[in-house]
């Protein structure tokens, strides 16, 4: 009898169902077919290539920038009885040669290489002589001049095309707009082929976005109510809070690591691989760090600083939750973030259209920081896709925004930033809206304008918090040369004038979650009665990971030891109905799980 797709999706990955297009996808190219699968991260885009691989005939041969990623990858496949081998600079001469032995013999199901290692005419040639399966291109935009992961070896990827045109093409990635996708389609020859493009939300994902007050308070008040033993990132702009920051962290009882482009490359190999094997690492990094980070189980991403535009925030949180549990982006930002990114931007070489086109972006990131409605629709609005109003998954949704009718202090700190001269930054402001007893005010003579004063009504956070909200949404621009003093833009005439009002938003302390939603941690998903048996699970895959000298997450997915606590498997046949558990798994590692579980049951 013939295998089928999902018998192998049963067998061999322990996995009872196709998820979205991955049934259609690996039907076309079983077909023989070529094809262009655009999936979010976590989409489960591997399973598109690596099952057909199993199914044709000859070699599964997988491109892939990711020479870090390859070893973890070939790993995850042999646990899985799957004949899978890598080929990069990283493999002694020894070892390489041991590879393209297996590979002429046949005894190989898949092959990953770099891409310049595709390139050499020597590999060509010895493609040419063993059957091949198929060519997966893996992360595709790196084809595209335009996409911001450009890679020159991948312009060189047209040759399959030329050398290989019986072989189905399969190319994937998680990030192209429809410049990108056009641009990859041209390159690697898939204009005609059928494209698959998926919807890039992740549902799982909850977005918060809350105001600085005192950032490290607020993430350790994070951190301990929603993910005390979980591994995350935190991001921030620059290397030295990066390390004060995982310092800190450090003697707050936390593994923290620092990762940053100013620590040597031996270093920063050990903090990431730290990350990728321990249970619970948190890694504090600037943006050098996560492409590439294949790490499946990252349950939150913070942000300490704003990034410079959406994409960024996007790509950089969408390294949690990768398994589709639940997982949390969390961000804080204040009026200092925006006043240091537009200098910083203002500041930077480049003609005026790139500049242009970067505060455009900052904007928009602002503009998501400022909405008083649903994050994730704003989002998926950003990238060209319609999403429901109202997702409940995040912090808009589950605390809606109070706002206020701000007309009459916007009116009055506008009119304070036009009476003073158009120069000031905003503690400076606030001051003459209190009416403060400052030396500097009266050497400039500002205890005389009309809007001294005139802002007791209000405290000053909460003139902060005004201020903050015009710069954001544009009403006042803030100057490079000045060192931070804000002046009015054009839109904000018309509230000047008082021909139109506005909305604030209330900031509120720390919007509290509403506990029943999805932000939980690993531990806060398993219920505290099953909490035991939850810990000796994570304890016997630690072992068994050091033993096998792989990640955790190779030898079960969090979800896996989720369905063993529900389940309370007591036989190999119960074993192998456990989400991520086949035949190869049961055979390695089945006797140790159920050894915990009948001792937790006894
Ligand atoms: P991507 O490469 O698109 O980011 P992966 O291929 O790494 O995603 O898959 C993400 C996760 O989803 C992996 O842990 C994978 O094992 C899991 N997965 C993929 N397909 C399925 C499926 N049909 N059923 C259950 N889990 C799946
Ligand atoms: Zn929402």
């Amino acid at each position: 009898m013939k295998t089928t797709p999902v018998q192998i999706l049963k067998d061999i990955f322990g996995y009872e169902h196709f998820r979205g297009p991955q049934s259609e996808i690996i039907d076309e190219v079983l077909a023989g077919r070529h094809c262009l699968v655009l999936m979010p991260t976590g989409g489960g885009k591997s399973l598109c290539y690596q099952i057909p691989s199993l199914l044709r005939p000859g070699v599964g041969i997988v491109v892939s920038p990711l020479i870090a990623l390859m070893q973890d990858q070939v790993d995850a496949l042999q646990e899985l009885g799957v004949r899978a081998s890598f080929l990069n600079s990283s493999l002694t001469p020894e070892a390489q040669r041991a590879v393209l032995r297996d590979l002429r013999e046949g005894n190989l199901d898949l092959l990953y290489v770099a891409p310049e290692r595709l390139n050499q005419e020597a590999t060509i040639e010895l493609l040419h002589s063993i059957p091949i399966a198929l060519f997966a291109i893996d992360e595709a935009h790196c084809v595209s001049q335009w996409g911001h992961d450009f890679r020159v070896d991948y312009l060189q990827l047209s040759l399959l095309e030329q050398h290989f045109p019986e072989v189905p093409r399969i190319a994937l990635t998680a990030t192209a707009d429809a410049n990108t996708r056009a641009e990859i389609a041209e390159r690697l020859g898939l204009v005609d082929a059928r494209h698959f493009v998926s919807g890039f939300d992740r549902p799982n994902i909850q977005y918060r976005i809350t105001q600085k007050q005192n950032p490290r308070q607020q993430l350790l008040r994070f951190l301990r109510r929603e993910h005390e033993n979980d591994a995350g990132i935190v991001y921030c702009l620059s290397r030295k809070k990066v390390d004060d920051t995982a310092a800190w962290l450090v003697e707050q009882g936390f593994t923290a690591v620092p990762y940053h482009a100013g620590l040597s490359a031996e270093q920063r190999q050990r903090n990431q691989q730290r990350f990728l094997r321990e249970d619970s690492v948190i890694v504090v990094a600037t943006i050098a760090f996560g492409m590439g980070i294949d790490k499946p189980d990252v349950r939150f991403i913070v942000h300490l600083d704003l990034p410079k535009s959406l994409e960024a925030y996007y790509q950089e949180t969408g390294r949690a939750g990768r398994d589709g549990e639940p997982a949390t982006a969390w961000m804080v930002y204040g009026l200092q973030d925006v006043i240091m990114l537009r200098q910083m931007m203002d500041a930077s070489q480049g003609n005026e259209k790139f500049k242009r086109i970067e505060r455009a972006k900052l904007d928009a990131m602002l503009g998501l920081c400022e909405i008083t409605t649903c994050r994730r629709h704003a989002l998926l609005h950003y990238f060209g896709e319609s999403g429901p109003d109202f997702c409940g998954n995040c912090d808009a949704c589950l605390n809606p925004v109070p706002t206020w009718d701000g007309t009459q202090a916007a009116r009055k700190a506008l009119s304070c930033v036009y009476r003073t001269g158009q120069r000031f930054g905003v503690n400076y402001l606030i001051d003459v809206l209190l009416g403060a007893d400052s030396d500097k005010i009266f050497q400039n003579n500002h205890h005389q304008i009309s809007t001294y004063g005139i802002g007791k009504e209000l405290e000053g956070n909460a003139w902060r918090s005004v201020f903050r909200q015009l710069v954001a949404r544009g009403f006042l621009s803030v100057d490079h040369a000045t060192y931070g003093g804000l002046h009015l833009s054009e839109k904000a005439r018309p509230l000047l004038k008082g021909e139109e009002s506005i909305a604030l938003r209330i900031d509120v302390q720390e919007p509290v979650v509403k506990p029943e939603k999805k932000s939980r941690s690993s531990t806060q998903i398993v219920a505290d009665a099953d909490r035991v048996l939850w810990e000796a699970l994570r304890r016997c895959r630690k072992t068994l990971a050091d033993e096998n000298d792989v990640p955790p997450y190779v030898i079960f997915h969090d979800a896996s030891l989720m369905d063993m606590v529900h389940y309370r498997p007591l036989t190999e046949q119960q074993f192998l109905g456990i989400s991520g558990v086949g035949q190869s798994k049961l055979d390695k590692y089945g006797a140790a799980f159920l050894e915990v579980i009948r001792g937790h049951e006894a």
